[in-house]
């Protein structure tokens, strides 16, 4: 390494540690620079013009793939340009709000993004910055207004996490906790599901590993196309995933990874436990953190449900229920809904009363299985298995 070298330290909060390794995983794989990945921060050597110019190239490619997608209009066959729901299009239109104004600005901008090219020092007629409390020279009161683009912020406190977690609008951040805070959102790997287009309603979950190396290794896996299960929809970025609430998604996510890493014997390495939850509803952000008491079990009845029988609880069995009326009438969306939660809950919290809450009758309907869901003759050895696999009954 040369002469001087940038450290990012990490900052103990899931948002900003994830965009940190997605800043390092930007330099390693897309400028080929090399990064040294340690518990608590990345260094590197620091970034010349060019080289910056290059980064900034990349960020605005993947704004513009990663933000809209291409669309046929039924009407006039025409392919237009639409926004992806799930990320901050909806904060009335303000998308990706600071790093739009960035782009605006690329040339303040490229000779103020200091932080990759110098490591940040206390200055006269500076401010603090009010997420990282270090000094800065404010550049731009435009750019550098901490916004919810930057950190989503959340109206529920989350006493395991710290960082901040009500900032308002008037608060400011410097130009390193803005440029890691956007770019975020360009990351493949928070993962994305949808509860339902009409209720506007999405979930990302992050993996919370607290060693940055650690988390590194777990996103580059999800990111190897042998390994990975990234597939980037309208709605979702997880392969075949219509999942309508968070355990499902992350049950499904595991599940995914355990039938693709299987073949390369890497299964103890990735499962992660940790995660958060946010949720952004109407333009709003809450947080959630989801903690898995028992991975060892998960993994045994993985084990034991996929050498058997090549299934898995959620993607042959949860995803094909829904509730059946037991008179006639319509099948009630809501109600399929949460029997799925219910029961994808209750497998990974290993909770078995939540799981057989679902098999209740409620509101007129029982659990009702539809007609692709396999081959079993009576849906309920699928469940035998299940209850088999899981307690041992
Ligand atoms: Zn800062």
């Amino acid at each position: 390494m040369g002469e001087e070298v940038i450290e990012v330290n990490k900052y103990y909060d899931w948002w900003f540690d994830n965009a940190i390794e997605f800043l390092g995983y930007l330099l390693e794989d897309k400028l080929k620079i090399k990064v040294n990945w340690e518990e608590d921060k990345i260094s590197f050597e620091k970034l010349n013009d060019k080289q910056i110019k290059h980064l900034i190239g990349e960020i605005e490619r993947l704004i513009d793939y990663k933000l809209k997608y291409k669309k046929v209009n039924k009407k006039t066959q025409i392919k237009e340009s639409k926004l992806r729901t799930y990320l901050p299009a909806i904060h009335n239109g303000k998308y990706v709000g600071i790093l739009k104004k960035i782009k605006e600005k690329d040339k303040i901008f490229n000779t103020k993004i200091d932080f990759l090219s110098k490591n940040i020092k206390n200055m006269k007629n500076s401010k603090i910055c009010d997420v990282c409390g270090n000094y800065y020279t404010p550049f731009d009161k435009n750019i550098n207004k901490l916004t919810q683009i930057v950190y989503p912020s959340t109206t529920t406190s989350l006493k395991s996490l710290c960082g901040i977690r009500k900032p308002q609008p008037e608060n400011t951040c410097c130009i390193k906790c803005a440029f890691l805070g956007s770019i975020e959102w360009l990351d493949d790997y928070p993962f994305i599901s949808v509860y339902g287009t009409s209720s506007n309603k999405h979930c990302l979950l992050f993996p919370l590993l607290n060693n940055l190396q650690e988390l590194h290794k777990f996103k580059n896996i999800m990111r190897n196309p042998n390994t990975g299960i990234f597939e980037q929809k309208e709605h979702s970025n997880i392969l075949n995933s219509k999942s309508t609430d968070s355990y499902s998604l992350l049950l499904n996510i595991y599940e995914k990874l355990y039938e693709k890493t299987k073949i390369i014997r890497e299964l103890d390495k990735i499962l992660c436990d940790d995660w958060v939850e946010l949720e952004i509803k109407n333009g709003f952000f809450y947080v959630k953190n989801l903690k898995i008491p028992n991975l060892e079990r998960l993994k045994k009845i993985f084990e034991s449900m996929f050498y058997k029988y090549s299934w898995f609880p959620y993607s042959n069995f949860i995803k094909y229920t829904f509730a059946k009326p037991l008179k006639s009438g319509n099948i009630n969306n809501d109600l399929s809904n949460e029997n799925q939660y219910l029961m994808s809950k209750g497998i990974l919290m290993d909770d078995f009363k939540t799981f057989a809450k679902a098999f209740q009758i409620r509101k007129g309907c029982i659990v009702g299985f539809k007609r692709d869901i396999g081959n079993f003759k009576d849906k309920k050895d699928k469940l035998n298995i299940i209850m088999e696999s899981w307690r041992g009954i």
